[in-house]
């Protein structure tokens, strides 16, 4: 919210992807710019609409802005091929990494992932995922960062960072970069939980990283599910609509590097049992 609406005013247009995070659609309202939906890792259609925006000649400035990870289904942002699109008609490129850092590009993110560091203008993630803090981050050039500094208002009047948590925040960093292993675990991990969902059949969506969501469907008994597992000591919440389109209720499940396999079996039987019982699986 803060870094968009300090780049962003009422002259200029941001094309967004239709399934970005909630803070970036506030951020995108805030600023006062004309929002152009865009749909979900469609490059024709961000081609079309970046075409029509840029030859209304009607803005000042435009920006595509999209998740690097995208929360709800895990699926990763097609930045290669967005990449000419925005150079192309000029776009400004700001990719919120919040699921991608500390995962993506062996900690680095996306952005890091895809060989891309020089082309994305603008890059933001949190402390408060795979870091594990509170927090957030926004990285770009000095003179990018020097203007945030200075005109987001979400940043300049609300108290910063306190020392303890910035304090964790670097331990938490440094740790990830001592000890690479701990980002290939999530990916184990993962990769195993995922492919035990799987053999059990489950859906599990489209995710190609370790946010792991099983896809219910129907919001009741998404709920009744979520309530069953938590009874049975797994912990997953439901996501249902408005946070996800109506009809594609799911549990999320965030394997850590902390879980060990035995975890994950257990989990797994958990799972096994209120499928059945459910008559889901
Ligand atoms: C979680 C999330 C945020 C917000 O991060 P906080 O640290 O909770 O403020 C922003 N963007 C995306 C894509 C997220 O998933």
């Amino acid at each position: 919210m803060g870094a968009i609406s300090a780049i962003m005013t009422k002259d200029d247009a941001i094309l967004s992807d239709e399934l970005n995070h909630a803070s970036i659609i506030d951020g995108c309202r805030l600023s006062g710019a004309k929002i152009i939906r865009v749909k979900h890792q469609d490059m024709t259609d961000l081609e079309e609409k970046a075409k029509t925006a840029l030859e209304s000649g009607r803005y000042k400035k435009i920006m595509y802005i999209t998740d690097g990870v995208f929360s709800m289904d895990g699926d990763i942002a097609n930045l290669p091929d967005m990449i000419p699109i925005a150079e192309k008609y000029g776009l400004i490129t700001y990719v919120d990494d919040a699921h991608g850092s500390g995962v993506m590009g062996k900690g680095a993110g996306t952005v890091k992932h895809f060989g891309l560091n020089h082309k994305i203008d603008m890059q933001m993630g949190t402390l408060s995922k795979a870091i594990g803090v509170v927090g957030g981050y926004v990285a770009g050039s000095k003179l990018l960062i020097d203007w945030l500094k200075s005109r987001s208002r979400p940043f300049l009047f609300s108290t910063s960072l306190t020392p303890g948590a910035a304090g964790a925040a670097l331990t938490s960093i440094q740790l990830m970069q001592d000890h690479p292993e701990l980002v290939d675990k999530v990916w184990e991990n993962a990769e195993y939980f995922k492919n035990e969902l799987k053999k059990i059949g489950y859906d599990i969506g489209v995710s190609q990283t370790p946010i792991t969501p099983v896809i219910l469907g129907d919001e009741t008994m998404t709920q009744r599910f979520s309530s069953k597992l938590i009874e049975q000591g797994i912990y997953v919440k439901p996501i249902v609509f408005p946070t996800v389109p109506l009809g594609t209720g799911r549990v999320r499940n965030m394997p850590t590097a902390e879980h060990t396999k035995e975890m994950l079996d257990q989990a797994i039987a958990v799972y096994l049992n209120v499928g059945k019982e459910m008559g889901i699986i």
